[in-house]
């Protein structure tokens, strides 16, 4: 038939056009969702500027790219804190967002600026700018006109370290916390100033960067492992549930959260963390009731920075549906605290976590800037007394009315109470009128390994 061939062309055309438009489409499409990808992993939200993570994936490019030698300057808003507690977070956040901007002025000729976290941010430039401190005092002057906003004037001065970064082979977090280190030392001098990392400040950082070190492996290693503190009846004394505490085991000593946290915070790993001990934490109980501990509720300590991460969640369901576990049986722990600027976001993150259906408390409660405020705020299951007012309270009578106070709060807010750190028969003696919930502490049990705590607590037949 004349024209069929002719047809079939058309057809096949049409298809291959189609399918190219589709190819087009999708790859576009691809190509958007990386870039909000990159976006989201590496754009400061409130600044506009690039994260830290971002300087730590390309940080050798980068150093090459500049094609000379370069210092790292790590910038501290003084007193930043202070600004928040005054003015409120909305009036911080603004601040933040004028710091961010005036520091990229100062290098706009061949610098580059990013966002640690809150007040911090890092430049690179190149060191040959800063012949005779020059570049530095343009940092500092940077900060010399007052900030106006919304009436306030408010000047800021920045503490600064810088570090020459010797060779383009520099490892990023080596380079991270000398610079850190000198602008500690800024502070320690009295603030508004510059200070350069000398290496009088060289023990400090090998002291430093070792315990950075052991975070960094035991992440990649995972070579953390969590112990278990038994939760007791106060009424019967017998073990409920327990605590999941962390700890690192390097080569060469057993790390506790004392050294471990505040690193962590400083260097941004303690979403990995919590990440880490959630995913482990669920595991663990899972195979505590697989061998019969009559266990009913796991409590697991995150850190306040989750508030902020949308992530958390997800991982929290994930771990849960992985092993079975409701989410009744897990209680997260917060500690208090002295940052007003995260309570609206921890409200909205309380919230979330309690309609999957998990319980929270607040750990160490009567420490922080705002016990009151988080009662009033929140729906809360438990708050965990500190342990400082409970450490010999047979002898303290100030912190018996204090208790006293606190078992009565948590009553009228219909909260169950728990108290940390009984140590000793008498602190027990002197509490075991008051009608509280829960106890821990060493004159209970303490922190004990899984297999000690099957050894104590399985049941045989399971
Ligand atoms: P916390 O949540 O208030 O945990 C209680 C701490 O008190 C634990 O110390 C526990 O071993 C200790 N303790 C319990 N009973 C007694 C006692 O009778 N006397 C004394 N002196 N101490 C007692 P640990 O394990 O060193 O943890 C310290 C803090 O580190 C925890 O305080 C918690 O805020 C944080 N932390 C622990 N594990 C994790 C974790 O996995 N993630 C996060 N984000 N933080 C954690
Ligand atoms: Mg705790
Ligand atoms: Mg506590």
């Amino acid at each position: 038939m004349p024209g069929m061939p002719d047809l079939y062309l058309l057809i096949l055309a049409a298809i291959l056009a189609v399918a190219l438009l589709l190819h087009i489409g999708v790859s576009l499409y691809r190509q958007r969702l990386i870039r909000r990808y990159r976006r989201l992993l590496y754009e400061d939200d409130l600044t506009g500027l690039r994260k830290t993570t971002y300087l730590e994936r390309y940080f050798h490019d980068i150093l090459v790219s500049f094609d000379r030698d370069v210092s790292l300057y790590y910038v501290n808003i003084d007193n930043f804190k202070n600004y928040n507690d005054l003015f409120g977070h909305r009036i911080a956040n603004e601040l933040l967002k004028r710091a961010a901007a005036r520091l990229h002025a100062v290098c706009k000729q061949h610098g580059h600026v990013y966002r640690v976290h809150s007040d911090r941010f890092l430049i690179l430039n190149p060191t040959e700018e800063d012949q005779e401190e020059a570049f530095s005092r343009r940092l500092q002057h940077a900060f010399r006109d007052p900030v106006s906003i919304n009436g306030h004037e408010i000047r800021l001065t920045v503490s600064v370290g810088r570090y020459d970064v010797a060779d383009d082979q520099s490892r990023f977090y080596d380079v991270l916390l000398r610079s850190e280190l000198a602008s500690h030392e800024a502070k320690r001098r009295g603030k508004d100033r510059v200070a350069r990392y000398s290496s009088e400040l060289k023990h400090v950082s090998q002291d430093s960067f070792e315990m950075f070190q052991a975070i960094r492996e035991a992440i990649e290693k995972q070579r953390f492992h969590l112990e278990f503190q038994p939760t007791v009846s106060w009424a019967d004394g017998k073990m409920r549930g327990f605590e999941a505490l962390i700890r690192i085991h390097d080569k060469h000593r057993l790390h506790f959260p004392q050294d471990i946290i505040g690193y962590a915070e400083r260097y941004n790993m303690m979403e990995e963390i919590d990440r880490y001990v959630v995913e482990r934490a669920c595991k663990a109980l899972a195979h505590m009731k697989s061998k019969g501990v009559p266990v009913d509720f796991l409590s697991i300590n995150i850190s306040s920075k989750e508030i902020h991460n949308p992530e958390f969640l997800s991982t929290i369901e994930a771990a849960l549906k992985a092993n079975g576990l409701e989410a009744g049986e897990l209680i997260i722990e917060f500690t208090e605290t002295n940052d007003p600027e995260g309570l609206e976001a921890e409200a909205t993150f309380i919230s979330n976590l309690r309609a999957l259906g998990l319980k929270v408390a607040i750990d160490d409660f009567g420490t922080g800037y705002s016990s009151m405020v988080r009662l009033s705020r929140n729906v809360i299951d438990h708050i965990k007394v500190d342990q400082t007012f409970i450490r010999d309270i047979a002898n303290n009578k100030t912190n018996q009315r204090l208790v006293t106070s606190m078992v009565k709060l948590a009553e009228s807010f219909e909260l169950s109470l728990v108290i940390e750190g009984v140590e000793k028969r008498a602190d027990y003696e002197a509490l075991s009128d008051l009608p509280i919930d829960y106890a821990q502490g060493y004159y209970f049990y303490k922190p004990l390994t899984m297999q000690k705590v099957i050894e104590t607590f399985a049941d045989e037949t399971s």
